[in-house]
């Protein structure tokens, strides 16, 4: 297994990977170029200001229709995007929630905070509780990935609602599935690939009568019709193009400014992402561990490495601690699907992937060539790392449909 010399990834992560003659993956080496676009004040002034360009034309000029459509899960990305297009820049926009109903105590006071302290409206679909684990379990055993029913929402429900409120423009903090497939500026070309890379399948493939999801209970998941889209002009912008994104700096802001509340989670050290779901950083991404042999761990420590906040050494300390542990919402998330521990590790037993897993000779799963196998280079010195705490006052492992 190759694994890159910068940070951790290996060659088998979902989107695909390519390395360059030293071995660094095309991640750190577009997080790079990334900085590079936002290299002194004046550039970083010209840019915001060639994004407010463009939102100025999608401005209802006489105030009738919203200025454009924010897709929020209540996280820290989405209460930053709308404290800039809000507060800062003074836009009217409509905020659109996909609930996954997987929430925590945390993501929905941080939900009802944003939208209290910055004054803005908001939709948020709720999907039929009784439906969501009957998708849920389908969706593990067709893609061993738990969660078609949140992925497919999250890039559905903002289109549906953009195409019946007739609101042409999608702002949104990363690349928006099937909508944001162009290059920079306004992304104006839907492409059904690459929606399909992102929600991994449309809602006709998920009906099965026999499991009681009929079409009728997939409304909210039927992309609107293209040619529609297009009568309207439905487009998509990426906040980040334009405006340097620095997640920990970011969530150090809102702590301090909104009273944003960040979460501990089991599977990785990180506490300022995935406040909003227990789901995510929980049996979701340990399905990914048991699929392909790394897990959030590994991206959160790629993610400080590239920003020199770790070693890579103190990156492999953390994968070691944390990719491999059995998430502590197992019980629950099993007793929400109906679903045994022996019929979950037997639906993942054909998910496994070669390149990572082998058998003993007991027939135990092990890792045929982990990230611990490829410790160098050390580019950078030591590092200390740290991130503000913010800790939680009372423990969050509660489990909130709405
Ligand atoms: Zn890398």
């Amino acid at each position: 297994m190759q694994y890159c010399t910068r940070c951790l990834n290996p060659e088998n992560i979902y989107g695909g990977i390519t390395f360059n003659e030293k071995g660094v993956c095309n991640r750190c080496t577009g997080y790079e170029n990334y900085t590079n676009n936002f290299p002194t004040p004046a550039q970083r002034a010209e840019k915001r200001q060639q994004f407010v360009d463009i939102l100025e034309r999608y401005r209802s000029k006489d105030g009738s229709n919203y200025d454009m459509i924010i897709p929020v899960s209540g996280g820290k990305d989405s209460l930053y995007q709308v404290h800039i297009m809000k507060k800062e820049m003074g836009f009217n926009p409509l905020l659109v929630t996909f609930n996954h109903t997987f929430n925590t105590k945390t993501g929905v006071y941080n939900l009802a905070n944003m939208v209290e302290k910055l004054g803005v409206d908001l939709i948020r679909f709720t999907p039929n509780p009784q439906l969501v684990p009957k998708l849920s379990r389908l969706s593990m055993e067709k893609f061993g990935d738990s969660c078609w029913h949140c992925h497919c929402g999250i890039f559905t429900f903002p289109l549906r609602v953009a195409h019946q409120q007739r609101i042409p423009l999608l702002v949104s903090q990363e690349k928006y599935y099937g909508i944001l497939s162009a290059e920079g500026g306004l992304y104006n070309k839907v492409d059904p690939q690459d929606r399909l890379f992102g929600i991994r399948a449309e809602a006709e493939e998920m009906i099965n009568e026999e499991r009681g999801i009929h079409r009728k209970d997939l409304v909210q998941f039927m992309r609107p019709p293209q040619e529609e889209l297009d009568e309207i002009g439905v487009r998509g912008i990426c906040i980040t193009d334009f405006i340097q994104w620095d997640s920990k700096e970011i969530t150090e802001f809102l702590i301090k400014e909104y009273g944003f509340k960040t979460k501990g989670h089991d599977r990785t050290y990180d506490c300022y992402a995935n406040a909003e779901c227990h789901h995510c950083s929980g049996v979701h991404d340990y399905m990914r561990y048991l699929k392909v042999g790394h897990g959030r761990a590994t991206d959160d420590a790629g993610i400080d490495i590239r920003k020199g906040l770790m070693t890579r050494e103190q990156g492999i300390e953390m994968v070691k601690m944390y990719d491999s542990r059995p998430p502590a919402d197992m019980k629950m998330y099993l007793e929400r699907i109906g679903m045994t521990r022996d019929e979950f590790y037997a639906i993942m037993e054909s998910k496994r992937d070669p390149k990572f897993w082998s058998k003993d000779e007991s027939g135990q799963w092990i890792p045929a060539d982990s990230v611990l196998n490829h410790p160098g280079p050390q580019e950078e010195p030591n590092m200390t790392f740290t991130r503000t705490e913010n800790p939680v006052d009372e423990p969050d492992d509660e489990h909130l449909i709405m």
